[in-house]
């Protein structure tokens, strides 16, 4: 299984000098599946460039599966400027949460709506599929991925998903809080023995974590705690603040260690393989 990251940041983009070296966009991976199969997990303004190299890569046809964890800005905003979508050849199936209320393509194509944008979610040309899933879901995607998925504790929801492909596993716990180190059996259960847990660390003190826990975030001490508790491989820290500049990132880092010692800073333009050998990936 062959991980690359696109955007790791929350909330908002936050390009510039200061996060040049960890990258600005916001959450996007690709996943390539030993069978050959594209999974790409949340649509934050990162998978613009992963649209161009799938369309370099793929010229003639794309097909793949979109997971999305949930719908804030930060995990859908790049969804109009994939370029993928555009072309009738591309097939796509878009997974996410089920919610009570609006479903989610009618939520998804909301983004789309003037006067925000110039052109409607319709006028996608590709040959779009959106599966709603609830808590518990066991989905198999090509013939050889099996994704479970939870939902996490954050506002509105968030799904976390645990993909496993040729006796490796992914887990994805994007935007979560947990209270205290007391982890749920669901979560522990979603992060087992994974070879890669890639989690929150949105804030960067974990006094954070408690004052403002109706945020549904994490800091690098609960990550790191999960990691441990879980028997997790390696920790790929992820969807770090806006605010948090490559140098308080490396400080995190270091945090991070002392409590679960392969820790890793997830990075745009990262590319991780499954399973990770004794040297960390940098
Ligand atoms: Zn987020
Ligand atoms: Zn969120």
């Amino acid at each position: 299984m062959r991980i690359r990251f696109w955007g790791v940041r929350g909330t908002i983009p936050a390009p510039g000098p200061e996060t040049a070296k960890y990258g600005g966009n916001t959450a996007c991976l690709d996943i390539l599946t030993s069978d050959e199969h594209v999974i790409i997990i949340d649509a934050g303004t990162g998978i613009r460039r992963l649209g161009q190299v799938l369309q370099r890569e793929n010229p003639s046809r794309i097909t793949g599966n979109i997971l999305l964890s949930h719908t804030h800005w930060d995990h859908i905003q790049g969804l109009p400027f994939f370029k993928p979508l555009g072309s009738r050849r591309n097939r796509f199936e878009l997974i996410g949460r089920r919610r009570i209320g609006n479903g989610l393509e009618d939520i998804l194509a909301g983004q789309f709506l003037e006067p925000y944008l110039p052109f409607a979610y319709r006028s996608l040309r590709a040959n779009l599929h959106v599966k709603e899933v609830d808590s518990g879901a066991s989905l198999t995607i090509g013939g050889d991925t099996a994704v479970s998925v939870i939902d996490l504790n954050h506002p509105g929801g968030c799904l976390g998903f645990r993909v496993e492909n040729n006796g490796v596993v992914l887990a994805y716990c994007s935007d979560t809080g947990h209270g205290a180190d007391d982890f749920g059996e669901d979560v522990l259960g979603l992060v087992h023995d994974a070879d890669l847990l890639i989690h929150d660390a949105f804030f960067s003190e974990p006094e954070q974590s408690k004052s403002f826990g109706e945020w549904g975030h994490s800091s690098w001490l609960e990550a790191a705690q999960l990691a441990k508790r879980a028997n997790v491989h390696t920790l790929g820290l992820f969807h770090y603040a806006p605010e948090s500049s490559d140098q308080d990132l490396e400080s995190i880092r270091k945090k991070a260690r002392t409590v679960f010692s392969r820790t890793i800073l997830t990075r745009e333009g990262m590319t991780v393989d499954l399973p990770i050998g004794p040297d960390l990936p940098d």
